[in-house]
């Protein structure tokens, strides 16, 4: 069934997927994490979910990847409501950085010394510090639950390969956080701050729950089809901030140009996109460009924005 107000179908994003499929060979997965060095770069899917919470998808959009730095914009949103914007932007900052999303550049040399902004791993890490939760597991779950509402899904599971993957090879994400617990912006446990960071970068999702994430968010933070309030809009606004001017790292720039749409991606090849009071989309290519957003994704994002006019410039 298209979607009514745009008439979307599933034969149209399927002649796009076709358009942009040559572009999934292209690029790297991420093989700096050994668990995601045996994905398929032949793979391309996308869904679309409007307000109304009707899902079209076409090519792989039911193929399971992990959320990696996606959650991001999730665990950010979980905090504010836990915190409100004054205590979270007392840890990171507000800022684009230009530099990759791990570096670890600016941590010293910028003063009051804290991460840039939430959407880079530094942020990211500090903004798991702040979630509520007496215990590392307590935390996690709440970010699971709080995804799973997000997503109108009790199915996200954590992919436990990516996951022990990471925890035994992220040196670099280590280093960041022990930095960060220097300087006070991490507050508890470095380790447990970092199983939790690496546990939601291994929740597993298909690009349905990432266009309905996104049409939650693009619904000022109400449940698509049932109006149940999730999160505050002023929440809302605040992360979609953050997915056009961060959402990815130092490759924004660039597609807010050619997109314009506030999205956030991940080194696993998904975005998750939020068209402002229209729609969610989801997509998933795991081949990625240099700084680590999928290059058919991308692709699939400019061929549906241009068609739709969807740019928020
Ligand atoms: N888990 C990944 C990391 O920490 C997330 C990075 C990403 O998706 N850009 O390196």
């Amino acid at each position: 069934m298209p979607l009514p107000d745009f008439e979307i179908s599933s034969q149209h994003l399927q002649s796009w997927i076709e358009e942009c499929f040559s572009f999934a060979r292209r690029g790297e997965v991420a093989s700096y994490i050994p668990a995601l060095r045996s994905v398929p770069k032949g793979i391309l899917g996308v869904a679309i979910c409007d307000l109304n919470g009707e899902i079209v998808e076409a090519g792989d959009s039911d193929y399971n990847f992990t959320l990696q730095s996606i959650s991001k914009v999730m665990t950010l949103l979980l905090a504010l409501e836990d915190h409100g914007p004054y205590a979270v932007f007392k840890r990171v900052g507000m800022e684009p950085t230009g530099d990759p999303f791990n570096s670890i550049v600016k941590l010293e040399t910028l003063k009051p010394s804290k991460p840039l902004n939430p959407m880079i791993n530094a942020g990211a890490i500090a903004v798991c510090d702040l979630v509520n939760g007496r215990t590392a597991d307590e935390k996690f779950q709440r970010i699971v639950d709080f995804v799973k509402r997000l997503a109108n899904t009790s199915e996200i599971i954590l992919d436990s390969d990516v996951y022990n993957s990471e925890m035994d090879t992220g040196h670099r994400n280590r280093a960041l956080a022990y930095f960060l617990k220097d300087v006070d912006v991490i507050r508890g446990d470095v380790e447990d701050t970092l199983e939790i960071y690496y546990r939601q970068c291994a929740l597993k999702v298909t690009c349905r729950d990432l266009a309905f994430i996104g049409a939650a968010l693009a619904n000022d933070g109400q449940v698509p089809g049932n109006g149940e309030q999730i999160v505050k809009p002023e929440y809302c606004r605040i992360a979609k901030a953050f997915m056009v001017t961060c959402g990815l790292y130092d490759g924004s720039g660039e597609f807010a140009i050619k997109v314009g749409i506030p999205a956030k991606s991940g080194v696993s090849g998904g975005i998750l996109a939020s068209v402002p009071h229209e729609f969610g989309i989801g997509v998933i290519g795991p081949a990625l460009d240099d700084k680590g957003n999928s290059i058919a994704g991308v692709k699939l994002l400019e061929r549906i924005s241009n068609h739709w006019n969807l740019s928020i410039f």
